[in-house]
């Protein structure tokens, strides 16, 4: 049933040009991109259209993000091997499973519970689990279990900047959130340079499902 022929690999390698002619430079990202079967996240109907740059939903009225989506949140974060990412928002675990291949160690939270469920079977499957570690909870709040981190990937679009991520970064680490309304948000990258201290930066603007959760929109 999982399986990855010529077929799936060359309309990967199409896809990873037409996000490279969008703007994605980081090699190591494409590459990324390309060892993970997309296919085999989505649900048999969307089959097709897995290699089109789109998003699509999952179950529980959540999507999958677009391919571009996915490869521009990595590159702003600027991960490298070893080192900790935590994700909000584990939905399909494509995310987590391109991180897992940027050598990242990588720990995803996922607020509903079937969703949650059916991503830790698929990284059982797939042998990621001595990469990527899922919890189940509200993950605006972050997850103090295992912080600081080296970076945090928020896959949802939140209302405002949740103080708890800034205070789960490493000196150093990155915070890549989407912020702004329903429809639209801004994508930010906020580096925590010293203890007390942060940058920001802002970039394009994508659409996102909302964060819910404490720090996120009322459910
Ligand atoms: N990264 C995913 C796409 C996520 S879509 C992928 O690669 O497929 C956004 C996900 O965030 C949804 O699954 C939604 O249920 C989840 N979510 C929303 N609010 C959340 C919260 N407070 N904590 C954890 N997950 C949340």
């Amino acid at each position: 049933m999982l399986e990855d022929n010529f077929q799936h690999k060359g309309l990967r390698k199409k896809l990873i040009e037409e996000i490279r002619k969008k703007g994605i430079q980081d090699e190591n990202v494409l590459k990324a991109i390309h060892a993970v079967p997309r296919h085999w996240f989505l649900d048999s109907v969307f089959l097709q259209h897995a290699y089109q740059d789109k998003a699509f939903p999952i179950d529980e009225g959540q999507t999958i993000s677009q391919p571009y989506t996915v490869a521009f949140q990595t590159e702003l974060l600027e991960i490298k091997p070893y080192q900790s990412v935590l994700e909000i928002g584990t939905g399909s675990a494509y995310q987590a499973c391109v991180l897992a291949e940027m050598g990242a160690k990588v720990y995803t939270i996922e607020y509903n519970e079937i969703l949650h469920r059916k991503a830790k079977r698929m990284i059982d499957i797939l042998r990621y689990d001595k990469k990527i570690q899922c919890f189940l909870g509200d993950g605006s709040q972050g997850l103090k279990q295992f912080a600081p981190y080296d970076g945090i990937l928020v896959t949802a679009g939140a209302p405002a900047v949740p103080e708890a991520f800034l205070f789960q970064l490493k000196i150093g680490g990155k915070l890549i959130i989407p912020v702004g309304d329903n429809d639209t948000q801004k994508m930010m990258r906020i580096t925590r340079k010293e203890e007390k201290h942060f940058t920001q930066e802002e970039f394009d603007n994508f659409s996102f499902v909302p964060l819910l959760g404490k720090n996120g929109w009322k459910s």
